[in-house]
């Protein structure tokens, strides 16, 4: 068993408890307008000013309790117009939350009922609530994996392209992985990465493959003001088991849930595993972490921004 399989029980967030918290659509709608505007106040574009909004019955909004100017709390989120009901997207950001390897698309169609059509796009979106943005800090350990399903779509029929695709991995011992899909494992695919996730002067551990020229190659050059990894070390004591148990963490989930990823789908899959992975020590429930990203990443439209720009 792999330690980063098991869910603690800080991080559990079973269906007893969704069903608690989001037990009808409105209380899914309540919970967005509570994250954006808490206690329903929020800026009324008509009045100028902050005031009250109170739920309009049958419709996804809330209208000012001055003049009835209405709010939408979805807009600008990954609900926003969608037809499939909000508890849904939820149950399915649960189910995408509650497993370490990963579920497939089929089982979300299974579980909640949408189109697999839907149940795909929708998993898109929240995978997009994964993403990573703060740089790694050292040690770090560099690899590059291949990925790629030779025997897939023999089924079906269609000829895919069978070739692999290299993927680069950065993980600190012990904390975070960042990956990205390359174009190919030149340096100059590979360095601009290097620069924008990690410090200058990160110690750097990597094994005997092309990688590893291209860390002694940084070690040494000026070219790359942005990236100086001037203490970088290759020896038999510099392992890689850390990135190396990130990679057979998603190998074994794309294989036993996905069987196939498309190259141009890969990046948003590890985006996934490396959600997941990064977020393994933090005690709270993944669910709740992805619940909030809903609403964290939603811009207040021209208007408003116009209005809280305004002086008094
Ligand atoms: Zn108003």
């Amino acid at each position: 068993m792999n330690r980063y399989q098991t869910v603690r029980p800080e991080q559990k967030y079973t269906a007893k408890m969704f069903d608690r918290e989001f037990p009808t659509e409105d209380a899914c709608l309540e919970y967005v307008k509570e994250k954006r505007f808490p206690g329903g106040m929020a800026l009324c574009v008509n009045c100028g000013v902050e005031r009250k909004h109170y739920r309009v019955s049958g419709r996804t909004s809330y209208a000012c309790h001055a003049c009835g100017n209405h709010i939408y709390p979805l807009a600008g989120t990954i609900f926003h117009k969608s037809t499939t009901p909000l508890r849904t997207w939820f149950f399915v950001i649960r189910l995408m939350a509650s497993t370490r390897v990963g579920i497939s698309a089929k089982q979300i169609q299974r579980e909640t009922g949408v189109t697999y059509k839907t149940a795909w796009r929708m998993m898109k979106q929240v995978r997009k609530l994964m993403a990573d943005e703060r740089k790694l800090t050292g040690p770090v350990e560099i690899d590059e994996s291949q990925f790629g399903a030779p025997d897939a779509n023999k089924h079906r029929g269609l000829l895919r392209q069978h070739s692999k695709t290299t993927v680069l991995g950065i993980v600190e011992r012990g904390g975070r992985v960042v990956t990205r899909v390359l174009p190919d494992a030149t340096k100059e695919s590979i360095l601009p990465i290097v620069g924008e996730v990690l410090p200058p002067k990160t110690m750097i551990y990597s094994d005997e493959s092309a990688t590893l020229a291209l860390v002694r190659w940084m070690g040494m050059s000026h070219k790359h003001s942005t990236v100086n990894h001037s203490e970088s070390y290759v020896n038999g004591y510099a392992h890689t088991n850390t990135i190396d148990g990130f990679w057979s963490l998603v190998k074994r989930g794309i294989k036993g849930v996905y069987y196939q990823v498309g190259a141009e789908y890969l990046q948003s899959y590890l985006n996934e595993y490396a959600f997941r992975y990064n977020r393994r020590k933090v005690m709270r429930p993944m669910f709740a972490l992805l619940a909030e990203r809903t609403t964290a990443q939603v811009c207040p439209s021209a208007r408003e921004q116009r209005l809280a720009a305004k002086p008094e």
